[in-house]
């Protein structure tokens, strides 16, 4: 590399939810103040933005589920709801002072690579220029719903959990909920007390582990936090070291994993009296295998007498219902997709080129394919956060945005330095990565013989399929043996 004089990078970070807050504060905390984070919302958030439906709670411990840069000691709850965690969202842009960073109602439409930079437009028409692209863009942003026959003869009310309007009242209704992951769980409990009825269609049973997920957490633990913030920094360091631990319980069997599925055995034949309910309920693949529900609710709701549990397929959706292939009419005055999302998007369906005119369709054409999680050869000056095989379902996804923020700040420091004009992965260090990904999904759970969504269209499965300690050792220093680099005296190549 050759050295040139230094510089600031212009920098777009494209996504405002869990992933964007982490590298806007993490490019503050080193001195970048040339950046904008381009969201397609009016809030920040994400998912946490997004999603508003009755029951909305994260199943990952608040004290677990929060920034390290940013710890809150006073959750009011174990497992806070989502309007709780959205709450702590806006605090944290705000005490980082991103809000003067932020371009909130803007889709970004197009990113094309005009060596050596980018122009980022907008659905407004406005192109911004940036030496860097960061995509922080999620994973589960784009809502899935089913074309199931007769769809749209339907004459009540319809919804998308990931879409809930707060003008539909469910009290007193009668309520279909199509979809049984974590989100059909979670909607099926809050609703099921004050519904007329509630007929929850299962296509596939999910294993749900039971924890106590209403539990408070006691005002003296918030205190006890805030006062001696050392602890508290304990408290989070080990939660994070239990996370590392359940990491390992899906990535290769043992007797912890063992442990785990017997406890979503047992949560099972312990909650449901019912041997037919049970039977119903009861899944043809391992506990795990699929992203894990948890609940402390849900099998107490879908055994109360206005609950049903139907597992016949649907055939059509009929101006009053849903039919069954059984010849089954069911009546609702509301019908709630909680059927998930594409969730191998990622930064699309914008228009983004690389080098030489390449498409990032073109790229993936054989499905999302990243180095370690971050860079796509072809691409240079691109990054991901939380991008391909990121640990949806293991690691900590804020641990694992924090560090790859930190990672690109890397590369960041020594353009600023002048080292380079621009730097891509090579096509040879993405190929060894996702070779070796492919021989650690082997003994994973997620292996075990059950469809999820974690799998692409070419059933690869899109996950992190190491340990913590591996993504941290991946991650802590950049290999410029992967990388090429140009410079703006000579646009080769140069090792
Ligand atoms: P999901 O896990 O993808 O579940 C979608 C459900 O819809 C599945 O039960 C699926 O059945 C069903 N479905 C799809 N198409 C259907 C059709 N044509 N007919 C009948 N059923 C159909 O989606 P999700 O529940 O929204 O959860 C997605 C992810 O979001 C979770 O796995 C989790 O990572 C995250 N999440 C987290 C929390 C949390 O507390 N942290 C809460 C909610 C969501 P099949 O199983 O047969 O495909």
């Amino acid at each position: 590399m050759t050295t040139s004089q230094r510089r600031e990078p212009t920098i777009v970070v494209i996504g405002a939810g869990v992933a964007g807050i982490i590298i806007g504060v993490i490019l503050k905390q080193a001195g970048f103040e040339d950046f904008t984070i381009v969201e397609n919302g009016s809030g920040v958030g994400g998912v946490w933005h997004w999603n508003r439906y009755p029951g909305l709670t994260c199943d990952v411990p608040s004290q677990l589920y929060q920034f390290s840069f940013a710890p809150k000691p006073d959750w009011s709850r174990v497992w806070a709801f989502g309007d709780e965690i959205q709450r702590y969202h806006c605090d944290v842009v705000h005490q980082f002072g991103l809000s003067a960073h932020l371009r909130l109602n803007s889709e970004v439409t197009a990113a094309v690579f005009t060596d050596p930079r980018w122009e980022v437009t907008l659905a407004d028409g406005t192109v911004l220029a940036a030496d860097f692209v960061i995509a922080a863009t999620g994973v589960l942003h784009h809502p899935f719903t089913p074309d199931i026959p007769g769809r749209d003869t339907f004459t009540g009310e319809v919804v998308h959990t990931a879409r809930w309007d707060d003008a539909i009242t469910t009290a007193g209704k009668r309520i279909a909920v199509i979809g049984s992951g974590s989100t059909g769980v979670q909607v099926v409990s809050a609703l099921q007390p004050k519904a007329t009825k509630i007929v929850q269609f299962t296509r596939t049973p999910q294993w749900v582990l039971w924890a106590p997920m209403d539990m408070r957490q006691p005002r003296l633990v918030g205190r006890l936090l805030s006062r001696f913030p050392a602890l508290h920094r304990q408290l989070y360091d080990i939660l994070l070291w239990g996370s590392g631990i359940f990491a390992d319980v899906v990535t290769r069997p043992s007797w912890r994993r063992q442990l785990v599925q017997d406890s979503a055995r047992w949560s099972l034949r312990a909650q449901i009296r019912d041997a037919a309910l049970r039977r119903e309920l009861t899944p043809d693949y391992q506990p795990l295998c699929k992203r894990q529900v948890v609940s402390g609710s849900y099998y107490r709701a879908i055994s109360q007498s206005n609950a049903e549990l139907v597992t016949a397929p649907i055939s059509e959706i009929t101006p009053t219902g849903i039919r069954t292939t059984d010849g089954r009419d069911h009546e609702v005055d509301l019908i709630i997709y909680a059927t998930g999302f594409y969730p191998h998007n990622y930064m699309r369906p914008m228009t983004l080129i690389g080098r030489d005119g390449l498409s990032i369709d073109d790229a993936w054409a054989k499905g999302p394919r990243a180095y370690r999680m971050t860079a796509i050869p072809g691409f240079p000056n691109l990054f991901t956060v939380l991008g391909p095989n990121s640990p949806t379902g293991s690691i900590s996804p804020q641990y694992a945005a924090e560090l790859t923020a930190l990672y690109i700040t890397e590369w960041l420091q020594r353009f600023r330095a002048g080292e380079f004009d621009t730097v891509e992965v090579t096509e040879e260090a993405t190929t060894a990565f996702n070779d070796a990904v492919t021989d650690a999904m082997g003994p994973t759970v997620w292996n075990t013989g059950c469809n999820s969504w974690y799998f692409t269209e070419q059933q690869t499965i899109d996950l992190w399929p190491f340990d913590r300690a591996t993504m941290t050792a991946l991650l802590t220093e950049p290999d410029e043996r992967d990388y090429l680099f140009t410079t703006h005296e000579k646009a080769d190549a140069t090792p």
